[in-house]
């Protein structure tokens, strides 16, 4: 035991000075609270993970990382830096899947929300999973009123599919990755295959339990503090931050018939796709388009489904057209009607002009269909080409010029650069499925309809800056050609250009909203709206 002491008591010390050293760092106001500061972590791996995100573009140190376990230590971390001489700033990180540092606080504090998400797993016992034990994913409701689950900001949207599932529903809108968290895709949009039928992922939300840029625990709905309602939703994190929402659920669907077409004209692709998605009867559930260029394999990670048997003959027509694209779509359905689907698919593709013999169908289930990038992530990992730097674009463009913006971009820059290989996204979704009254923003078109393309790039650590600089060269491009595009997951340097993002009238009320909500310009730094430097 003496031996032991010896050995012990001067590491104990010197720990100790350290992390008096450390405190002396952070906020005053930070380091003296004593019921925060054991939910500080200041240990270098957790420091380098909250200046890292999925982008690894954007590196900024906080400096501290604060694991919360209950929502009071939010609110609590909140009004203190509100009611600081000078505040600290604070961002909510979710599972930090943004590309530019949006999740990050420099100098400031990251609120880690996988405290809270490990909190509610605790019921979770030598990985048996029992009904109900997530305490952050709560499903209400009768068949009267209609179903909602209320899901604290932290989880993760899988678990919110597993845990919706054990009553037999399930949300109707999704984003085509299942580990992002409830606030960040709710800080966004949340969009996917399902977004011109249902909306984004931020339609499908009743209410919202939000800790404010005051450190002011709020209620909200369209009914109630509706301001803040409207501006959390697509306010990428600048009023508050979520800790609860209520989302809508309907039935779940056991099975998924999952086509895939190939068309070589792209008028004649976005004529079927734009058809599809105005259809009144035998809706659709799911659409989305993909571009894919004579560089690139033509499976990638978000999802492995042409077969093997089939990849000559598919690669030698894209090196005939030099690009192809693919109409992909999905249609829910039950055991039971097993034949009726089948017409019903046959009826649709009958009517659409993709190339003939370029039909592909896959049948899974519906926890196969919407987990489908899943598996190519784990991949990605397995070969360590998950973390590596991911210089995305993802853009909103109004139908009138999707036809310039092929001939522009997918012929021409993309072509001319040759960089390209991971997956290009283009689909189309309607207008009126988004709330012009919440943050998120579409482009200003007279259209109905307006499209979503996504440059989805991975690259090296050595090269990523060619694919930022194919990113620029696409929004001179549209800049130069007119066209009102609007960024999705967006990022600007300047005031002026959020300004210009926003639009006048949008830009003038989402400033209201940050003085009335946070006043102290303290949340969600990493955006550089409000403190950009
Ligand atoms: P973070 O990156 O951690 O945070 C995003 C922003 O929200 C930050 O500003 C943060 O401070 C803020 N924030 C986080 N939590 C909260 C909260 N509780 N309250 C308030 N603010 C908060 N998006 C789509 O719409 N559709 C897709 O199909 C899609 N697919 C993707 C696939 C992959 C592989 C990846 C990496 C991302 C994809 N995304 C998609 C983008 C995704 O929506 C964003 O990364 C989003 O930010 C969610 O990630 P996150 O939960 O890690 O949030």
């Amino acid at each position: 035991y003496f031996i032991l002491l010896i050995i012990t008591i001067p590491r104990l010390i010197s720990t100790v000075g350290k992390t008096e050293q450390w405190k002396s760092s952070l906020p005053t106001e930070l380091s003296t609270n004593n019921n925060l500061s054991e939910k500080l972590i200041n240990d270098p791996k957790a420091l380098e993970e909250a200046s890292t995100d999925y982008g690894n573009l954007v590196h900024d140190f906080p400096a501290a990382v604060f694991r919360p376990t209950t929502v009071n230590d939010i609110a609590t971390l909140v009004k203190l830096s509100f009611n600081s001489s000078v505040p600290f700033r604070i961002a909510a990180r979710g599972q930090g899947h943004s590309t530019r540092g949006q999740a990050m606080a420099r100098d400031g504090v990251v609120v880690d929300m996988k405290g809270l998400r490990e909190r509610d797993r605790e019921g979770v016992k030598n990985n048996i999973k029992m009904k109900n034990v997530n305490e952050g994913i709560k499903v209400f409701g009768d068949s009267k009123v209609g179903y909602y689950v209320d899901v604290g900001g932290e989880q993760l949207w899988i678990d919110v599919l597993y845990e919706t599932l054990e009553y037999g529903l399930a949300p109707v809108s999704w984003t085509d990755y299942l580990y992002l968290t409830v606030g960040g895709t709710l800080s966004n949009a949340g969009i996917s295959g399902q977004t011109f039928r249902y909306g984004p992922q931020i339609s499908s939300v009743h209410q919202l339990d939000v800790v404010t840029g005051k450190g002011e625990f709020v209620r909200c709905s369209k009914q109630k503090n509706s301001e803040l309602f409207h501006g959390v939703l697509g306010g990428l994190g600048q009023f508050g931050i979520i800790t609860k929402a209520r989302i809508a659920l309907e039935a779940a669907p056991k099975r998924v018939k999952w086509i895939r077409l190939l068309y070589s004209d792209f008028s004649v692709f976005t004529k079927d796709q734009e058809s599809l998605i105005l259809r009144k009867n035998s809706k659709l559930d799911y659409l989305e388009g993909m571009v894919l260029m004579h560089q690139g394999p033509i499976n990638n990670w978000r999802s492995s489904f042409f077969p093997l048997t089939d990849h000559e003959r598919i690669l030698s027509l894209v090196t005939q057209h030099r690009v192809l694209y693919c109409l992909e779509f999905a249609k829910y359905y039950d055991h039971h009607s097993e034949n009726t689907i089948n017409k019903e698919i046959q009826t649709l593709v009958q009517g659409l002009n993709y190339i003939p013999g370029f039909y592909y169908q896959k049948n899974v289930s519906f926890v196969e269909f919407l987990n489908r990038v899943r598996s190519g992530e784990l991949k990605l990992q397995s070969q360590g080409l998950w973390d590596v730097p991911h210089p995305w674009l993802n853009m909103f463009i109004p139908k009138s010029r999707i036809m310039d913006f092929n001939s522009g971009v997918f012929k021409n820059i993309i072509q001319k650069r040759n960089i390209t290989t991971g997956p290009v996204l283009v689909y189309p979704m309607n207008r009126n499925k988004w709330d012009n009254k919440m943050s998120a923003t579409i482009p200003d078109d007279e259209d109905e309809i307006f499209y979503a393309v996504g440059f989805l790039h991975s690259s090296r650590f050595d090269n990523w800056k060619a694919f930022d600089a194919q990113n620029i060269e696409i929004l001179k491009f549209c800049n130069d050609a007119e066209i009102k595009y609007k960024l999705y997951l967006p990022h600007y340097s300047t005031q002026e250009e959020w300004r210009n993002h926003f639009g006048p009238k949008k830009w003038k009320s989402f400033v209201q909203r940050k003085y009335q909500f946070d006043p102290r310009m303290i949340l969600s730094p990493g955006q550089r709206i409000f403190n950009n430097n």
